[in-house]
């Protein structure tokens, strides 16, 4: 079972679902062509997708187009079902940076085709995230200003603030659909300015207050 550490607690925590929020900042959307979405877009990764900080990247055979998508991730401290808006902040245990890493082909590939999109996006080693900060340290995290570099150079650059659907609402609308428990994640879309990672590359996310993220692809 993988878990990750919450500063200052001294257990660490086991994970259990990680549920990502799809399209969920207009210029990301925009950039790949597609609409922001009217109902937000979830889908999930396994608790096999996570490696740490300083751990590496292995991008698929399958795909020769693997993208960063850096994200502000929520993990859950209170169990709760259908959690009404006004309450859901009180269902954070912390916050941390997460890298959705999607093959973008064959992700495309899959829309096409209207087939689910495990592949591009749960594979092994999908879900590099750091560790959290207890979330009495962030007492507004939509505004924050959210960055990733590969090889010291600026790709995604921009700030919690411009997320389409803020926290409160897509805790509400996901344990709508699933219960959230504690120890689950979830993955709060990314900005624009996506792009390929190859071989080699260094990435590193920043969230302001939340943390750093560094990562190699092998
Ligand atoms: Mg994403």
């Amino acid at each position: 079972m993988r878990t990750v550490k919450i500063a200052g607690n001294p257990d660490p925590c086991p994970v259990g679902k990680l549920v990502c929020v799809g399209r969920n900042y207009a210029e990301h959307a925009r950039e790949l062509g597609n609409e922001v979405p009217e109902k937000p877009i979830f889908f999930m990764k396994p608790s096999t997708s996570i490696i740490g900080s300083g751990e590496e990247i292995i991008i698929p055979s399958i795909s020769s187009d693997c993208h960063h998508e850096v994200e502000l991730a929520v993990i859950i401290g209170k169990k709760g079902k259908s959690i009404r808006p006004v309450e859901a902040m009180d269902h954070i245990a912390g916050y941390g940076v997460a890298i959705d890493l999607t093959l973008r082909d064959v992700q495309t590939e899959l829309k096409n085709r209207g087939l689910p999109w495990e592949a591009a996006k749960a594979f092994d080693t999908a879900c590099p995230l750091s560790d959290f900060v207890p979330a009495s340290r962030i007492p507004d995290p939509h505004e924050l200003r959210i960055s990733l570099r590969v090889n010291g150079e600026i790709r995604q650059d921009s700030s919690t603030s411009l997320m389409v659907r803020r926290i409160p609402e897509l805790l509400s609308e996901i344990s709508n659909l699933f219960t959230l428990e504690p120890g689950d994640i979830v993955l709060t879309g990314t900005p624009e300015g996506v792009a390929r990672v190859d071989s080699g590359d260094i990435l590193r996310a920043e969230i302001d207050r939340v943390g750093v993220l560094e990562v190699k692809v092998r």
